[in-house]
């Protein structure tokens, strides 16, 4: 295990990390800095129990490299960085709050080199306690901490609609089929966004029950985890987990645009020219999840209302379209031109 660690941080192109062990809980805390051309390392805290801790590391890296391009993507003075608490097991009361007043404590001693908020496996009311110790959690209005997945899940909304606008000639979900993938906190929110816009929303969720109830409400249809990747839609939303995307599901996929906000959609690299090959238009997703990220950076820009910061998500589109646009304009993949947008932004 120590040996991976080692490999990993050696290969690493980021800034560093910082790792604590924690021993009352057992959990190892890696605080990955990316980088911070742009600005101090932003990014969520992911708590979780991995097989192997270098596998929390590596989650770590990779999240704080995607947090760079984030921020770079939708034009924010935000740097690259990610927290991962590995946990030894699901950690419940004194334990848990015990752990996230020292991850606080440690995130205070670092003076602003890090900011964080939520992300999966952390809560708003975790955050909050975070705060208690620590000035640098992100996502304050007036001493209250907001939910950035309504924010985020409008973000990718507007995105959806800017891929149906450059696949189709016309934006509108109405009578567009949506398979949405993991219906928790931005799946939930997204499928009744295009509910309301008059898409058929097709639902699938590792817990079956969820998935049912709210195919139910929408007036949807579940799809189960075999069929997840062989149904017929316009659009699969991933929005549960990442790394969805490779091989054997592309070759699968019967779709013609992949939307949605899980972070590290793609397995590797190539998964971005699979999708290419097969004509599905792929909405990168740093972009397109960005609207949690861009909501709390608008409120420490002084924008607080929660319909003007909801109006302000249709940058997400507008960028998404800008990136789509080009790529079929000049046969590219996005993944391509969204990395070359982000390059000159660093380099500016
Ligand atoms: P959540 O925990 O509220 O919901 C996730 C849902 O996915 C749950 O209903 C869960 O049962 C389901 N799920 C888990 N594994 C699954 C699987 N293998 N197949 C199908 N369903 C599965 O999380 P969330 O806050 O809605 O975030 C969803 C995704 O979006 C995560 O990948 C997260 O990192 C990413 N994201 C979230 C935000 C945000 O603002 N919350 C911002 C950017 C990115």
């Amino acid at each position: 295990m120590a040996r991976d660690i080692l490999d990993l941080m050696a290969a690493w192109d980021g800034l560093g990390v910082v790792c604590r062990h924690d021993r009352p809980t057992g959990t190892w805390i890696f605080i990955c800095l990316h980088n911070d051309k742009l600005g101090a390392p932003t990014g969520g805290s992911r708590m979780k129990v991995y097989p192997d801790i270098a596998d929390g590391l590596e989650d770590g890296m990779r999240l704080a490299e995607g947090m760079t391009y984030k921020w770079a993507g939708i034009g924010v003075a935000g740097g690259g960085g990610k927290a991962v608490l590995a946990l030894e097991k699901p950690l419940e009361g004194e334990e848990r709050n015990g752990l996230l007043q020292r991850y606080g404590e440690l995130i205070e001693s670092l003076g602003g080199r890090f900011r964080t908020g939520e992300d999966l496996g952390t809560t708003t009311e975790d955050m909050n306690l975070v705060a208690k110790s620590t000035r640098h959690v992100q996502g304050f209005r007036n001493g209250v901490k907001i939910n950035p997945s309504p924010f985020t899940a409008q973000g990718v909304f507007s995105g959806i609609k800017a891929a149906l606008g450059v696949a189709f000639g016309d934006d509108s979900p109405a009578d567009r089929t949506i398979l949405v993938q993991g219906v928790g906190n931005v799946g939930a929110t997204l499928a009744r966004l295009l509910k309301e816009a008059g898409a058929r929303i097709l639902v699938n969720d590792l817990d079956a029950q969820r998935a049912a109830e709210l195919a139910a409400e929408l007036g949807g249809t579940p799809v189960s985890n075999d069929d997840l990747f062989t149904t017929e839609c316009d659009v699969y939303a991933p929005c549960a987990i990442g790394a969805t995307l490779n091989e054997t599901t592309i070759a699968q996929l019967a779709c013609k645009i992949v939307g949605g906000s899980a972070n590290n959609q793609l397995a590797e690299a190539a998964d971005g020219e699979r999708l290419h090959e097969r004509g599905i238009l792929y909405a990168p997703d740093y972009i397109i999840n960005a609207g949690g990220a861009y909501s709390f950076a608008l409120l420490e820009d002084g924008v607080t209302e929660d319909a003007e910061i909801l109006a302000r998500m249709d940058t997400i589109g507008v960028t998404v379209t800008e990136i789509l646009s080009e790529a079929v304009r000049d046969n590219e993949t996005p993944v391509a031109v969204a990395r070359r947008r982000v390059e000159r932004v660093l380099e500016a």
